[in-house]
């Protein structure tokens, strides 16, 4: 049984990110894996899991669900053999410290060299990253600008947007994926989800074709060829 949790969709809930479990499971099922979506809300214990997903929140639900991400042993989950696949607000509390409206510093779980800080700017409107080739489309709001370690890789070369900073989109370990895409972005691009079931299954997945991927053709023409038109620096270069 491949169990996904959901943590704190309570608090990180707000851009309709939690789509994203009910994708991989409707993708995992369709191949004949055995799925168990559990949300883990507030005052709930994180039990072990093969992939937890973080979402999207605003700044002080986000400092909340760090704070019990931190008390709840949540770095310890993932090390025990966790993935994880973070949107946003989920992915600045992996790195860190973030801040949030005002300024302030906060830690975040510090699961990843990364930190963010506040943009001169929020970032609002569709977002597009090329990820190892493949073209990922979504939205993006957040007031938030992300900086990578020297040894973190990112996840994609920003598009359209600015994700992290204009430059490149959120990063990746072995078992850690993150994204300032909302969408939710796995409803939004088939090919992502599948790509992440086959990492957590260990797997090979048949393809599955549905109404899904005509759709993220159309929303690919519809995002990224407006790119001539965007300011891919987000304000700061
Ligand atoms: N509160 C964070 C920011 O504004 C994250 C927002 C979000 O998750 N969309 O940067």
């Amino acid at each position: 049984m491949l169990r996904v949790v959901v943590l704190y969709p309570d608090l990180l809930g707000t851009y309709g990110d939690g789509g994203n479990a009910m994708v991989l499971a409707a993708r995992a099922r369709a191949r004949g894996v055995d799925v168990e979506v559990h949300d883990v809300t507030i005052g709930e214990v994180i039990p072990r899991a093969a992939l937890y997903l973080l979402g999207g929140g605003e700044d002080g639900p986000q400092r909340l669900a760090c704070d019990l991400l931190v008390d709840g042993g949540f770095v310890d989950r993932v090390e025990e053999g966790g993935h994880v696949f973070a949107v946003c607000a989920g992915l600045q509390i992996l790195g860190t410290t973030f801040s949030i409206e005002g300024d302030a510093s906060y830690r975040g779980v510090g699961l990843v060299d990364a930190w963010t800080t506040r943009g001169p700017t929020r970032s609002v409107g569709n977002f597009a990253t090329l990820v190892r080739g493949r073209m990922m489309v979504g939205f993006e709001n957040h007031g938030g600008v992300t900086e990578l370690g020297d040894n973190v890789e990112p996840f994609g070369d920003v598009v359209v947007g600015r994700g992290n900073d204009g430059i490149v989109d959120g990063f990746r370990t072995p078992r850690v994926t993150a994204t300032y895409a909302h969408g939710p972005v796995l409803a939004q691009n088939p090919w992502l989800a599948d790509e992440l079931l086959s990492a957590v299954t260990g797997q090979a997945l048949a393809p599955w074709p549905s109404v899904a991927d005509r759709l993220y053709v159309e929303r690919c023409d519809a995002v990224s060829t407006r790119r001539s038109d965007v300011d891919r620096t987000g304000g700061r270069r």
